[in-house]
């Protein structure tokens, strides 16, 4: 069968709005400002504005992100991170390359961090703390996360690679702690057309330790004044950027409808457990960088579809970061991860797919289950 519904566009936003897009690269291109320069100052100034942080720094990936906000707050030998398991590796690579101890915790009914499960694992050596803002939605808990990290004196390092534009009681994914790590890969809600990302903070001491560290620890004249690595926002990047940050509100609002949509059409089957609809609750609002369903019979319902010409998929290649093998997770157990696992299933979700695609979807997700 043919591909009606691809899982992801990766050339829908190009096609769309392809002179826009040629203008600012050609302009760049003739500028000559090819590493850092006005582009990436423009874009640092307008994505710290949309977000409501002081400041934004462009970094090369959503990776670089966190591995420089935990540079940056001196994670080491000898410490601890509390972080989850259902998260891309990234999240969990970052804390053992800096020597540090990842402790990973289970996930709460919102996929995202359980929150109690976390402030019980904090222990002398716990240096920060890295809920992840996961499917485009801020984890319910901040309030208490906030308040522990605060009063213990740990940092609060948020993974918002997939939650740009996401707020809980009104205020944005990567503004709750010490810093904010985004990720601009090319299918999250703002997608550049390559790697790219962004660290924002609102503590003046934690933004110039990045600006230097992103560029070999290198402060006005060039002197080096702490370690640092080449890990820059690519100017073509952020240029398109700027360009993709006009859209942005527009692209949430598609996925939010997207959202509600399939929240309504499958409401009915009991063998689903959907999330959160976008109208559900006053205090978040969600961005839904993934629709991520719990399905009976998953593995099934997965063929099926793809026989209808339907991609779908599970996010993490289907292991959390706690099964992958040699990473010393060996003796862990986290019941409720391993649970959902069974069942996650990401359905398409994206600015550019069509009405009758989602509802195709829908349709043939009743007729699996024999509605
Ligand atoms: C995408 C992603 C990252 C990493 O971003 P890159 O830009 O690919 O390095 C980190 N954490 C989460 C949760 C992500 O989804």
């Amino acid at each position: 069968m043919d591909k009606m519904v691809k899982f992801f566009d990766y050339r829908g936003v190009f096609l769309t709005k392809r002179q826009e897009y040629m203008e600012r690269i050609k302009k760049v291109l003739s500028s000559g400002y090819y590493i850092l320069g006005p582009e990436v100052e423009r874009f640092e100034i307008n994505f710290a504005e949309y977000i409501g942080a002081k400041e934004a720094i462009g970094v090369g990936n959503g990776t670089d992100a966190l591995l420089l906000a935990l540079m940056a707050i001196g994670v080491g030998n000898g410490d601890e991170v509390i972080s989850v398991s259902h998260t891309f590796i990234a999240t969990i690579e970052v804390i053992h390359l800096l020597g540090a101890k990842p402790v990973l915790v289970d996930v709460a009914d919102d996929h995202n961090m359980d929150v109690e499960q976390a402030c019980e694992m904090i222990s002398e050596k716990t240096k920060a703390i890295i809920p992840v803002q996961l499917n485009g939605r801020v984890c319910s808990r901040m309030d208490l996360l906030c308040q522990i990290t605060d009063e213990k004196g740990i940092f609060l390092i948020e993974d918002a690679a997939q939650a740009v534009g996401a707020k809980f009681k009104g205020k944005n994914a990567g503004t709750f702690g010490h810093a904010g790590c985004f990720s601009f890969y090319p299918a999250k809600v703002l997608g550049a057309f390559g790697d790219a990302g962004a660290i924002v903070t609102n503590r003046k001491e934690i933004g110039e330790k990045i600006k230097k560290m992103r560029n070999h620890g290198r402060g006005a004249n060039g002197v080096v004044e702490i370690w640092g690595l080449n890990s820059r926002l690519d100017s073509i990047h952020a240029a398109t950027l700027i360009q993709s940050l006009l859209y942005l509100e527009e692209w949430i609002k598609k996925r939010r409808e997207i959202a509600a949509t399939y929240n309504s059409g499958l409401g009915s089957i009991a063998e689903l457990r959907l999330p959160p609809p976008p109208a559900e609750n006053e205090d978040h609002y969600d961005v839904y960088q993934n629709y991520e369903i719990e399905a009976e019979d998953r593995d099934r319902l997965k063929e099926y579809l793809e026989k209808k010409g339907i991609e779908t998929a599970i996010q993490w290649g289907g292991i959390p970061v706690h099964k992958h093998p040699g990473l010393g997770f060996d003796d862990i157990e986290l019941p409720k991860t391993e649970a959902l696992f069974k069942k996650a299933l990401l359905l398409p979700i994206y600015p550019t797919l069509e009405e009758w695609q989602v509802e195709y979807v829908i349709e043939e997700i009743h007729k699996f289950y024999g509605r």
